[in-house]
């Protein structure tokens, strides 16, 4: 049955039977109960924190069973600048939610890497290796921005189908996002043959570099 297909309750039955699509009563229970795995980073945190407190109060939207952990997290809400050293832990928490999950990146530092963009130590924004849902603006964003981007994740939610967005009912199972190495720099491991690549082409280089310096 299509979203517009309208069909008549007859008047015996006017308000004991309500009548829907699957889609709209599975996504209406989904998303009336987001439950956000919360990783208050920095700064970006305390407005996160103000938003779940009696002012804003998130949990008028079913949100209030934030934390920090991957348990029966439905989205992770990542606020604040995301370093190399966390990229890890953040990683390997999102591997650990069940689906369906989402993510939210909340603030400029979660979204682009905001003022520490091109400092050492910090990533460009938690996409390159998590799939953001919902980016919101801001350094910091304030708690009604962060409200607005925690709706646009509700209405997200209501234009997806059983049919076409529920991949986790596919057999085949989910795989996991490789989890990133942190050394000397932040290793990801699925630009691994890209980085075999460099480091052979600098070694053939250094090579005959040395095998010209031998021959003067
Ligand atoms: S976006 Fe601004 S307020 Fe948020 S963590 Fe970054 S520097 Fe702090």
């Amino acid at each position: 049955m299509s979203n517009s297909t309208r069909v008549e309750i007859p008047d015996e039955l006017q308000g004991q039977v309500a009548i829907t699509t699957l889609d709209r009563i599975y996504n209406w229970s989904r998303r009336n109960s987001m439950w956000p795995l919360m990783s208050g980073l920095a700064c970006c945190a305390i407005e996160m924190i103000c938003t779940a407190a009696s002012r804003y109060d998130f949990s008028r939207f079913g949100m209030e069973v934030m934390r920090p952990s991957p348990r029966q997290a439905d989205f992770m809400l990542i606020s604040g600048t995301v370093t190399k050293k966390m990229v890890p832990q953040l990683v390997r928490l999102y591997n650990q939610m069940a689906e369906p999950k989402y993510v939210v990146a909340m603030g400029a530092c979660a979204s682009g890497g905001g003022p520490f963009k091109e400092g050492y130590s910090v990533v460009p924004g938690i996409d390159k290796f998590l799939p953001v849902d919902v980016y919101i603006p801001g350094c910091p964003p304030t708690p009604q921005a962060l409200l607005n981007g925690l709706i646009k994740l509700q209405e997200k939610i209501d234009g997806q189908t059983i049919k076409k967005d529920a991949h986790w009912y596919r057999k085949e199972p989910t795989l996991p996002i490789p989890v990133p190495i942190l050394g000397p720099d932040l290793i990801d491991l699925r630009n691994l043959p890209e980085i075999k690549a460099a480091a052979t082409a600098e070694i053939i280089d250094t090579e005959s570099g040395l095998r010209e310096g031998s021959h003067e």
